[in-house]
């Protein structure tokens, strides 16, 4: 198994304090009057649709003149393992897969009516393993030339020494490593066809690389997706992260798709799940369900293809909302009378909308 980047003594709590410290500061960086404002008019524009969504007002949704503060972009659909509530890795998809070419990105963010001037923060993540898309770093190069904070989640298979030096080049502010296991059995339960040496390797790169190159960025989260099969191994998640040095670790609850009594993946540990029973002996969310999304007013997604859909929870882009070919298409699909019905279908009976039913919105996904 591979070892920790040597030396390096385990990272104490203050020092993993100051890096998300760091982190958190940059994430503000992007922040001018222009993006302050927008924020603003966000914020009045979903408190005054909640305010008004349950007497089903129209109108009161309609008169949102701001942009999204957050885009996810995909890379790709692909993807090297085979996740089994996921649908990259089960090769489920109806859409077409593909990769982002760097110029649809560009023609989003950039020029005069591009998204980049609006935006805070890009995640170039939504299915798909990001670095299978041999244009990675560029895509991220475009996001920093726009002055955004940007991000990306992984599951770290292809990261040579050679990739770790052009990752930490790019720029790339934020680079969330999935590492679902403390051994090989735990961690390929729920990756299959993945190996933890990979992770583990791709890691120390990752470190060396930011070490030899004088880099504090990106911020390195290790993420572990808790579900049943490894839930007994977070105390020594927790060690390890400490040992390998990474900035911070997350403990993530998962999504299932059906839980139920039997399913392997829920956790026995309630705090470690998204679901319970409900009087009748069902499994349900346990989140409550007000119908109210602030997702549909800050950010967007933007499938590889160029679909705008409304958020990450569409992974088969069954609510796209158009075809956003540059800024000015997406700026024209934002505010389409499709999209303010979608939010406004949230704002009124968002159980009636499947995938909102399976939503986290309004609570914490976070153990
Ligand atoms: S699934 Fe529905 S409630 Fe959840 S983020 Fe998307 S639109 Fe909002």
């Amino acid at each position: 198994m591979a070892s920790p980047p040597a030396p390096r003594p385990e990272r104490t709590d203050l020092s993993r304090g100051w890096a998300k410290w760091r982190d958190r500061k940059a994430r503000f960086a992007p922040l001018d009057f222009r993006k302050l404002a927008n924020a603003a008019a966000l914020w009045r524009g979903f408190r005054a649709a909640d305010a008004s969504g349950k007497s089903n007002s129209r109108e009161a949704l309609s008169p949102m003149q701001a942009w999204p503060m957050s885009l996810s972009v995909e890379p790709t659909t692909s993807c090297n393992l085979r996740c089994p509530e996921c649908p990259s890795g089960l090769r489920s998809f109806t859409r077409p897969t593909g990769m982002l070419d760097p110029d649809r990105l560009s023609a989003l963010l950039s020029g005069p009516a591009g998204l980049g001037r609006d935006l805070v923060y890009l995640n170039l993540y939504f299915q798909g393993e990001p670095y299978l898309n041999p244009g990675m770093d560029e895509l991220v190069a475009i996001g920093k030339r726009e002055g955004l904070y940007v991000s990306t989640s992984t599951n770290a298979h292809h990261i040579t020494p050679e990739r770790a030096e052009r990752i930490i080049k790019s720029g790339i502010d934020r680079l969330i490593i999935s590492i679902d296991g403390a051994d090989q059995e735990a961690y390929s339960a729920y990756r299959v066809g993945g190996k933890l040496e990979k992770v583990l390797e791709a890691t120390r790169h990752i470190m060396d690389a930011k070490k030899r190159l004088g880099r504090r960025a990106p911020h390195v989260v290790w993420q572990f997706l808790v579900v049943g099969t490894n839930e007994h191994q977070l105390p020594t998640m927790r060690q390890m992260a400490r040992t390998w040095g990474v900035d911070e670790f997350v403990v993530k609850t998962a999504q299932l798709d059906a839980p139920r009594d039997d399913h392997p993946l829920l956790t026995q540990d309630p705090r470690l799940r998204r679901y319970d029973r409900d009087p009748s002996g069902r499994w349900v969310l346990r989140n409550p369900m007000p119908d109210r999304c602030w997702r549909m007013w800050q950010g967007a997604v933007v499938t590889w293809d160029g679909q705008v859909v409304p958020c990450c929870f569409d992974k088969d882009a069954t609510h796209g909302m158009g075809q956003a070919e540059d800024g000015a298409a997406f700026r024209q699909i934002w505010h389409s009378d499709a999209y303010h019905a979608f939010r406004e279908s949230v704002f009124t009976h968002r159980a009636g909308i499947d995938m909102c039913r399976n939503c986290s919105e309004g609570t914490e996904v976070w153990a």
